[in-house]
């Protein structure tokens, strides 16, 4: 397993292909670096005796201690690991824990390269075997790039006008393959080692070119990642808190006539196999949602509540009610995760899947409640959060101490404590980073329609009305 300080230093030796705030920056770049403190995070802890438990696994290919996030979950308890890791790393962060991503998608490959070797006879596990090796020794951090741009959404890929707005084979050779496209909404490109490119829907037996799944090193030929920044706000020494160590940089990350060698294609023209890929991408991400949502709204509960007490209205009837409200929203999304772990299945491959209903309706649930929460929140801290001066001005000598006598609430509470809460409240609601995952909590793992058709397919419904004709008495149509 590698260190943090192990995975800066190789990020430090990529090429420079991040394009933020109109420069082309290199890894080694400040604000990558302080972008990337939750992946470093993953390594810190890994490292950790008090949470190895959670973040660390045998490998079930070489018997070796590796980071969950690289691992291919065997069993029940993988998934219900990965779920708890989730949400205390996201608890952690007050934000995204982001490495779920490249995990999803390895766990997502492992299934579908065998379900295509079972069905056309290829050797995509096999190899993708071998990446998986080079990917636990290696202990890599990979990005998902599933969504494309899509163009017309009411056309399908192959009848764009622009057939780049999906990312689609243009050239095929004996050593690979050339790819040209662009995968939207990625986040943490900028700081992974690889990028997993996988279809983004199902595919009609003419779209090949498009049946096509990958991985690449995040700075290969002909990758651009054009960036854009997530931050919680910055404070002045001696105001700093955690979370403002967090955020993220999210990419349009185009692939411009980049080459990929044989041994890193994993799917290439199997145009069914690539839809499948495409929903089980999705599954294995909703699942980690149900880690994820809890672990950011134990983050806005705590926050509601916190501002509730130094309010002095902690124990108004109202407060309580939209308390366990939020508490309701948290748990059943938990409890939805922790069902759809233990009513998991075996994959041909021998990878655990977890169960399409309960990941789907726990990350509908969380989808449809996301701005509720942060709602809650607003109507709980009031306008504070909104207008609360930056901590320039809480330490200015001439206003800082206006600062501090009004933004006080109740006695038995510090200035400065009072003022930490609001802070928090305010970075939770109005900062960069806070938007970015508000806008996650919809539509990350696919707009909330996709839940909707992921459970319709699936829910076996003939069996509830089959239920209703026999407790209406009804023997025939
Ligand atoms: C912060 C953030 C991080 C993300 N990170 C990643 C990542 O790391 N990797 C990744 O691959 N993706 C990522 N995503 C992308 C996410 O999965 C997509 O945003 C989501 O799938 C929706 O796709 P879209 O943004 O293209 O929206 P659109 O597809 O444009 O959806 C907009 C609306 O149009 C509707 N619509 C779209 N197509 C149709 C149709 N054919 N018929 C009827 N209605 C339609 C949708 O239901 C929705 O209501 C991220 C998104 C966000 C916001």
């Amino acid at each position: 397993m590698r260190t943090s300080k192990e995975y800066l230093e190789k990020l430090a030796g990529m090429r420079k292909n991040i394009y933020l705030h109109g420069q082309v920056i290199g890894r080694d770049h400040p604000i990558v670096v302080a972008r990337s403190k939750a992946i470093q995070l993953t390594f810190d802890l890994a490292n950790d005796s008090k949470f190895s438990d959670l973040l660390t696994v045998s490998s079930h290919i070489s018997d070796k201690k590796i980071n969950r996030f690289t691992h291919i979950h065997q069993n029940s308890e993988d998934l219900l690991k990965k779920q708890e890791m989730t949400r205390k790393l996201c608890n952690l962060t007050g934000g995204c824990i982001q490495r779920c991503m490249g995990c999803d998608a390895m766990n997502a490959l492992s299934v579908a390269t065998k379900n295509a070797d079972l069905r056309y006879g290829t050797d995509y596990h096999d190899r993708w075997l071998k990446y998986l090796a080079f990917f636990q020794e290696n202990d890599l951090v990979a990005s998902c790039a599933q969504t494309d741009a899509k163009g017309d959404r009411s056309l399908r890929p192959g009848e764009q006008a622009d057939p780049d707005q999906y990312v689609h084979v243009v050239e095929r050779r004996e050593d690979g393959v050339v790819v040209r496209g662009a995968k939207l909404h990625n986040t943490m490109s900028p700081y992974a080692d690889e990028i997993i490119v996988i279809p983004t829907r199902a595919l009609t037996g003419t779209e090949q070119d498009y049946a096509i799944a990958f991985a690449i090193p995040a700075d290969a030929e002909g990758v651009y990642l054009v960036g854009r920044e997530g931050y919680f706000s910055k404070r002045e020494p001696g105001m700093e808190a955690p979370i403002g160590e967090y955020g993220d940089i999210e990419s349009f990350t185009v692939f411009d006539n980049v080459f990929v060698p044989n041994e890193r294609i994993f799917l290439n023209g199997e145009t069914d196999i690539g839809g499948g890929l495409a929903l089980y991408f999705a599954l294995y991400h909703r699942h980690s949602y149900t880690g994820c949502k809890p672990g950011t709204g134990d983050v806005l509960l705590g926050t509601t509540a916190l501002m509730a007490d130094y309010l002095g209205i902690e124990k108004m009837g109202h407060v309580r009610e939209k308390l366990s409200e939020m508490i309701s929203v948290c748990e059943l999304v938990y409890a939805a995760g922790i069902a759809a772990s233990i009513k998991s299945t075996k994959a041909p491959s021998g990878t655990q899947i977890p169960n399409v209903i309960y990941a789907n309706v726990g990350r509908r649930h969380a989808g449809h409640n996301i701005y509720h929460e942060y709602n809650t929140l607003c109507d709980i801290a009031g306008g504070l959060p909104a207008t609360l001066p930056l901590s320039s001005e809480y330490n200015s000598p001439v206003v800082g101490n206006f600062v501090r006598k009004y933004v006080s609430r109740r006695d038995g509470v510090s200035a400065e404590n009072h003022y930490r809460a609001a802070h928090l409240a305010s970075d939770l609601l109005t900062s960069e980073f806070a938007t970015i995952l508000q806008i996650a909590g919809v539509h990350g793992g696919g707009s909330p329609i996709m839940e909707d058709i992921a459970i319709m397919g699936s829910y076996d419904l003939n069996t509830k009305k089959s239920l209703a004709k026999y407790l209406a008495g009804i023997k025939e149509d």
